[in-house]
């Protein structure tokens, strides 16, 4: 496995605890909010010889400490529950590095990733143009060699780029631009002639994290700085590292999305209203705390397992990228929904910026946005999983819905039997979506999208929850909620799952005329309405259960 070892991973992390409460308190964050400003100083300071965040993401060949993607993706977490705007600086220069690390070649990663690692350089990362955003193969900047004794010895960048994380800041940046071999990386260095920086975007949320145009104006680069020598190879260098940094961004979905929730939860402990803490009405947890941890955590199942998984490659690059999707899609959309309850859970309090909550909710909602959007997020986990339908003759999803029933048959109570339910009902949604052509409609294969996430997100906590209940958790995973309390989180969020996938499928492709009347009792049959609905019950004690472990006085589960 590749990656820290345990105790050098919680050291780390607690480093960084440390060094966010020294620099970053509540006060600074806000003060900095306001301003529109990016700590630089601070940022810095993280990447230097006092706290040296920037070598967990390095590998060790190149004086990093080597952390794996769980590793990262506990760091990013840790990282967005101090700020999302900071955390997205250092992310900044490790996507900034990536396409070094994924393709360059020897020489340049051994420069260029020394360099982060025995400077704390900090890198940006610039795919995105004003034209070019999701469709980055729109791309228009371009890269025109320069030929001496017709051999190419360099090349001249002209073009410009938009939201740029630490464009204005960054000491080198990774430029995708077409060369007449396709789109290909180049590296350059912040002084070069011709390029420049715009005045840093006034943003809704992270307003901690530098975001600036870059304009390139016949940049002259050596042939040396195009990543891994031969033209063309950009889109592919940039997908094939889309599974762990997509994993990265999820892990800041998680991190916001506890902490605005954990400031409720501690919220509604001390606020008293029509005679009783908040913490002991129902209508209150059930509605702004419960559901949200269990999206949160249903959403942390899929990034850990994705995050083993990764972890067991010699060679991370390439794989796992739908499985990335799933996770960033879950962990984004679950973070902004729990900052906005946080919000409503504070009363007008939320609504005010001393709290916090207001802030952390405007910061989460980049997550789904940057690293690409929730949409495509959908459309490509829909293609993806798609194929598999196809190949499977429409087994996939069945087969791994009986090998949860098998578990649930293991680890009674471990919402093994709702995730069965669930993906019994999509691989019925995905054959109706075949035979109708409905798949033809993009909005039906989105939203086929968010299906398979939802139950495939009920899957993987099924599994989690089942691991738990053996204490076969990962070691270095969170490790906040007991075997009980993670397994009734995942019976109410698979409960949620598989009424959601079955809703989903009837709303959808009888909205596509997919579903004739005559035909309508026997696809409800079908998709297991019948059982999904029975599968209901409990639901009220499982999420009084919730509310309990996280809200009641002794009983709050910590990590
Ligand atoms: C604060 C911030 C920091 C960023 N940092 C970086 C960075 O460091 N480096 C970098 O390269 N980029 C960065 N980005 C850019 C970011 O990745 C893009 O904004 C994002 O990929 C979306 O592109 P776009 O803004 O052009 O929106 P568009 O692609 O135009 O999308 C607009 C809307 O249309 C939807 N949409 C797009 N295509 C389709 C389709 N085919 N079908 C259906 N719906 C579709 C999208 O989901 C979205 O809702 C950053 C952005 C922000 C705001």
């Amino acid at each position: 496995m590749a990656g820290l070892d345990h105790e050098s991973l919680e050291l780390a992390l607690d480093s960084i605890r440390d060094f966010a409460k020294q620099n970053l308190p509540p006060e600074v964050l806000l003060d900095h909010d306001a301003r529109d400003e990016m700590p630089l100083e601070i940022v810095r300071a993280m990447c230097g010889p006092e706290l040296g965040a920037q070598l967990l993401f390095l590998p060790e060949a190149y004086g990093g400490m080597g952390g794996g993607a769980l590793d990262v993706y506990r760091t990013c977490e840790t990282l967005a529950r101090i700020d999302v705007g900071v955390a997205t600086g250092l992310l900044a220069t490790f996507l900034g590095s990536d396409p070094i690390r994924a393709g360059g070649t020897p020489e340049q990663k051994q420069r260029w990733l020394s360099r982060i690692a025995d400077e704390g350089l900090l890198m940006a990362y610039g795919a995105t143009e004003p034209e070019a955003g999701s469709d980055l193969a729109a791309l228009r900047t371009t890269a025109t060699p320069v030929e001496e004794d017709g051999r190419v010895v360099g090349y001249k960048l002209s073009g410009r780029k938009q939201w740029i994380s630490n464009g204005g800041v960054a000491e080198v940046v990774t430029i995708l631009a077409n060369a007449p071999g396709g789109p290909s990386w180049f590296i350059v260095e912040r002084d070069a002639p011709g390029f420049g920086h715009e005045r840093p975007e006034d943003k809704h949320g992270i307003r901690l994290s530098n975001t600036a145009a870059l304009t390139l104006d016949d940049v002259p680069v050596d042939a040396d700085r195009l990543v891994g020598g031969v033209e063309g190879q950009g889109l592919s260098q940039a997908v094939a590292v889309f599974g762990y940094t997509r994993l990265m961004v999820a892990a800041f979905g998680l991190g916001a999305g506890w902490d605005a929730l954990d400031r409720a939860i501690d919220y509604s402990r001390e606020r008293v209203q029509a005679g009783a803490p908040l913490a002991e009405k129902p209508g209150y947890t059930h509605k702004l705390i419960v559901p949200h941890a269990a999206r949160l955590e249903a959403a942390r199942a899929v990034v850990e397992e994705t995050a083993v998984a990764l972890d067991a490659l010699d060679e991370p690059e390439g794989h796992y990228i739908v499985e990335g999707a799933i996770a960033k899609y879950l962990a984004s959309e679950a973070g902004c929904l729990a900052a906005d309850a946080a919000i409503q859970a504070f009363g007008g309090y939320g609504y005010t910026r001393e709290y916090l909550v207001e802030k952390i909710r405007r910061d989460v909602r980049i997550t789904t946005i940057y690293e690409g959007t929730s949409e495509i997020m959908e459309m490509s986990v829909s293609r993806g999983r798609w194929q598999q339908h196809l190949k499977t003759r429409g087994q996939h999803y069945h087969d791994q819905a009986r090998e949860l029933e098998a578990l649930e048959a293991e680890a009674p109570g471990c919402g093994g039997a709702c995730a069965a339910l669930a993906l019994h009902a999509l691989a019925v949604a995905l054959e109706r979506a075949r035979t109708a052509r409905l798949t033809r409609h993009q909005h039906v294969l989105l939203r086929l999208g968010e299906m398979i996430c939802q139950a495939e997100g009920a899957a993987a906590f099924a599994r989690r929850a089942g691991a738990a209940a053996a204490g076969r958790l990962p070691e270095k995973g969170d490790a906040r909620f007991t075997p009980e309390t993670l397994a009734t989180l995942a019976r109410v969020f698979n409960r949620e799952a598989a009424l959601a996938v079955a809703g989903g499928a009837l709303r959808w492709l009888s909205g596509g005329d997919g579903v004739a009347d005559a035909e309508l009792p026997a696809f409800e049959n079908e998709l297991g309405l019948t059982a999904i609905h029975r599968s209901q019950a409990g639901l009220l004690t499982d999420m009084d259960r919730v509310a309990h472990a996280l809200c009641a006085d002794a009983g709050r589960e910590t990590s």
